[in-house]
């Protein structure tokens, strides 16, 4: 037996685990690690069962080329050429930004890295993209337009500082395990807690105060709350006054928030709203945990500038104990966004419409010509290929056909392409689109890094050899750069990699693989002797002064009417991971979670005549699906939950494609549902 030390590859907590490898060299089970100072000796379910999926019979173990309608077997030779050469083809005949890139949140920091550098120095375009466009688009927009930087300001360490958690539109026992834990530590302990969220989820049930606000009026709902704080002088004046500009903007704007008028449109009580802000603004250290609650709407990125401006007015931000914390979904969103998987941004969130920064970038990869012009989103590549503007997409470890909204749109988009490449550890509904399959290595198969949520860089680390002849993403995407006629993508090893990304952006630096033995480094870490970085904005925002950026309350997209009464809102539950790619491969994960399910409270299953258990059909004007129906009370009359992860009743056939007009992200958390039982 061997143990090999390397990082979950679920949830952005960042957890350690040791994989434990057998004498005939497959992994046969995992410990958490004691000293790692986030696990410490604990995992979540998800941890424990994260080495199933690796050696599952369903991996992909041959390159897969589309021939007569059918795909079949070829040879990494053939199939590399093929997406280098129809890629280029394509651009030589429809111009570069005909093509576009998704990079993944599943893979390393040095994959999405080159993922970027393919797009741009290679393909000229930046069309790149990756699933943050569907989580956290709203907070790397919000939060960089207020402090200056889209991260999570404080470490999770800080959990145990904060006399007040207000938890809103994060479900974090369940989706951030780790970190629900030690809020539920700290308040067994005295510390207060509030939760904003209309589902009765385990936090709210141990919750000093739970507002149970209809889907998608957080903004009234923190608006009002600043109304208060402002009217009963509860702000911070001297951090107002000291570290803020644009306070007037904030003061005028939720003068017209009074809590009788926000009660109207929260649907809970004026004195609710109240005691909310008195019990926030009374913290000395008050810690705001956010989650896709609060991202996922088409007023996302409003939703995030109204947490950061309640943070700002009370001074809670820039100590430890406090901050605005948005928890990331993926392993390594973080990391992805990090590395410039995105289209306005090259690593380190340098712009590309900065002339230095291009120029910089030129010279170190020996290109010229990099393209000036923002790229487009991952939800506007969806549609620009539906509406025959893309004409071919490289998909690196996503599954867009379950995970985007509106998929019956996805599929109509992708089928409208003239090519599509997926790269992936498993045979996707959207690699079933494919003209060609490359398959990638699993996180135990090569070595990396991920950035977790509190921006911690972390080593990933090889624990046995690729199945059957994948090869790990980095390697893939040098092999395509390569066979695309660029010598600047040859590296020996994703070590070398880093170096490149450490030279090329700052807060990155100091971080090397010689560094990262221990538990990591949280960014910014500037230079080689530099300790990383557990808390932002001390002293001074990333941006000088932090800005107040009021926003007005705007309704969701689409409301309940007579043909579709309910709201129906979309997550993820404890025992799966997004599109279940993984965990519905893992015998007891997929033991505890078996079927697609909606949940819907006893008053609305009784009016309806429906049992706990029934099979029941969900319907929107995009479809419908057959899930059961879990009766309970965790639901609010009027609104239904179901998780995303199930391919055979897939949520996001229901959801709608509405995006916030900064971000693009999708509105999954509200649209317009019916139900109706199954004979
Ligand atoms: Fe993995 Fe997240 Fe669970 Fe930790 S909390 S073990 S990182 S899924």
């Amino acid at each position: 037996m061997k143990r090999v030390l390397t990082t979950c590859p679920y949830c952005g907590v960042g957890c350690n685990l040791y994989l434990v490898v057998g004498d005939d060299g497959r992994l046969v089970g995992v410990e958490p690690s004691v000293g790692h100072p986030v696990s410490r000796g604990q995992l979540c379910i998800k941890g424990w069962n994260a080495f199933h999926f690796v050696n599952h019979p369903d991996r992909l173990t041959h390159p897969l080329i589309r021939r007569g309608g059918r795909l079949v077997p070829a040879s990494w030779d053939e199939a590399l050429a093929l997406v280098a050469g129809r890629m280029r083809e394509i651009q030589d005949k429809h111009g570069p930004d005909s093509v576009a890139v998704f990079s993944s949140a599943k893979t390393t920091n040095e994959e999405n890295y080159l993922a970027m550098k393919l797009t741009r120095a290679v393909f000229k375009t930046n069309n790149v993209d990756h699933c943050a466009r569907l989580c956290h688009a709203s907070t790397v927009a919000g939060l960089a337009a207020t402090f200056g930087s889209g991260a999570m300001t404080n470490s999770i360490a800080c959990v145990e500082q904060a006399d007040l958690f207000f938890v809103i539109g994060s479900n974090t026992t369940e989706q951030h395990p780790i970190i629900g834990a030690r809020i539920i530590q700290v308040c067994q302990n005295g510390g207060k807690l509030m939760v904003a969220d209309n589902r009765k989820i385990r936090l709210a049930r141990l919750a000093d105060l739970h507002l149970r606000h209809r889907n998608g009026t957080d903004v009234a709902l923190l608006n009002a709350m600043m109304h208060v704080i402002i009217s009963e002088g509860l702000t911070d004046e001297e951090f107002i006054a000291s570290r803020t500009e644009r306070y007037e903007d904030l003061e005028r704007l939720v003068a017209h928030y009074p809590p009788a008028r926000a009660a109207r449109i929260t649907g809970l009580t004026p004195e609710e709203i109240a005691d909310a802000a008195r019990l926030f603004a009374s913290a000395d250290h008050a810690m705001i945990i956010y989650a896709m609650g609060i991202t996922q709407h088409t007023h996302g990125v409003d939703n995030v500038r109204s947490c950061a401006n309640l943070a700002m007015l009370t001074g809670n931000i820039g100590r430890p104990g406090t901050g605005v914390n948005p928890l990331r979904g993926q392993n390594n969103v973080q990391g992805a966004c990090d590395m410039g998987a995105l289209p306005d941004v090259y690593s380190g969130y340098q712009r590309v419409t900065d002339d230095a920064a291009r120029a910089k970038f030129q010279r170190a990869w020996g290109v010229r010509g990099l393209p000036r012009d923002v790229g487009i989103t991952s939800t506007a590549a969806i549609d620009a290929a539906a509406a025959g503007d893309l004409k071919a997409l490289y998909v690196i470890g996503e599954n867009p056909t379950l995970s985007h909204p509106d998929i019956r749109h996805v599929r109509t988009a992708l089928q409208n392409l003239e090519f599509l490449a997926v790269q992936d550890i498993f045979q996707t509904t959207t690699a079933d689109l494919a003209d060609v399959v490359l398959p990638a290595c699993s996180f135990a198969e090569k070595d990396g890094t991920f950035t977790s949520t509190e921006r911690r860089v972390q080593r990933v680390r090889r624990a046995v050899s690729p199945i059957g002849e994948s090869r790990p993403d980095w390697h893939i995407i040098c092999e395509i750069a390569s066979r695309a006629g660029y010598s600047g993508m040859q590296y020996d090893s994703p070590d070398a990699v880093m170096e490149e990304i450490a030279a090329l952006t700052p807060s990155y630096g100091g971080i090397s693989y010689s560094r990262l033995d221990g538990p990591g480094l949280q960014w910014p870490c500037p230079a080689a002797d530099h300790q990383g970085t557990p808390v932002l904005h001390v002293g001074k925002f990333a941006r000088g002064q932090g800005v107040f950026r009021p926003a007005d309350y705007r309704p969701p997209a689409e409301l309940p009417d007579d043909d579709y009464p309910f709201v129906l809102t979309t997550g993820r539950n404890y025992f799966h991971f997004h599109t279940g790619t993984m965990t519905r491969r893992s015998r007891l994960l997929h033991r505890e979670e078996r079927f697609p399910y909606v949940e819907i409270s006893p008053e609305d299953a009784r009016s309806l005549g429906i049992r706990d258990q029934q099979w029941i059909h969900v319907g929107t004007r995009r479809g419908e699906v057959r899930v059961q129906a879990r009766v309970t009370d965790t639901a609010m009359k009027g609104v239904l939950f179901m998780p995303f992860h199930y391919v055979e009743a897939a949520a996001n056939l229901l959801t709608i494609n509405a995006l916030d007009p900064e971000a693009e992200i999708p509105e999954f958390k509200v649209c317009a549902a019916r139900v109706r039982s199954t004979p």
